[in-house]
């Protein structure tokens, strides 16, 4: 067990829907520790690293203007073991079959338009964050809630 961080966008589709407040509630009411947040709209640097594993697929134009069309909110939190729980949040990519309860099998329809990014290992999880945040734009604090959320000896 370890206390691990992970990164969250929330897609412009998302920003367009007033869906920011939503999503970010689902995270915080989980238990999770909001540890940098930041407006920021991405260029294609940045998309051809963040999705350079489907740098050769069909979608990979639309999907660049898609999260170039407006800014998106970055996001990284903080819990035991959160990068997979943060995926369980989220739901799998296509989000109509996405299960009920999860962001996106409550909140989308579209496979591309899925209103959230979440790391997906552990390992890709400290890419990510240093891919979106600079060294002092991640907080370190304490969030006393975590007395009420883990046990003495989960944390
Ligand atoms: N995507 C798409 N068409 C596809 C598969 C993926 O437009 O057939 C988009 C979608 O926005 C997805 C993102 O590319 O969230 C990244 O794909 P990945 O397979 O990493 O899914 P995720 O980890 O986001 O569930
Ligand atoms: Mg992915």
């Amino acid at each position: 067990m370890s206390m691990e961080k992970t990164l969250v966008l929330v897609k412009p589709d998302a920003i367009q829907r007033g869906l920011i407040g939503e999503i970010v509630s689902r995270f915080e009411k989980k238990g999770l520790k909001l540890v940098g947040m930041k407006m920021m709209t991405l260029d294609e640097a940045i998309l051809r690293e963040h999705y350079a594993h489907l740098a050769d697929k069909p979608f990979f134009g639309s999907l660049s203007k898609f999260m170039m069309k407006n800014p998106v909110i970055a996001m990284c939190w903080e819990g035991l073991e959160c990068v997979n729980a943060v995926r369980l949040l989220c739901g799998i990519t296509k989000a109509r079959s996405a299960e009920a309860g999860s962001i996106r099998g409550d909140l989308a329809m579209s496979v591309s338009c899925n209103v959230v990014h979440a790391s997906d290992s552990v390992e890709n999880a400290g890419k990510e964050v240093k891919r979106f945040f600079k060294d002092g734009e991640i907080f370190d604090y304490k969030k006393t809630e975590f007395e009420h959320v883990y046990a003495e000896d989960e944390m």
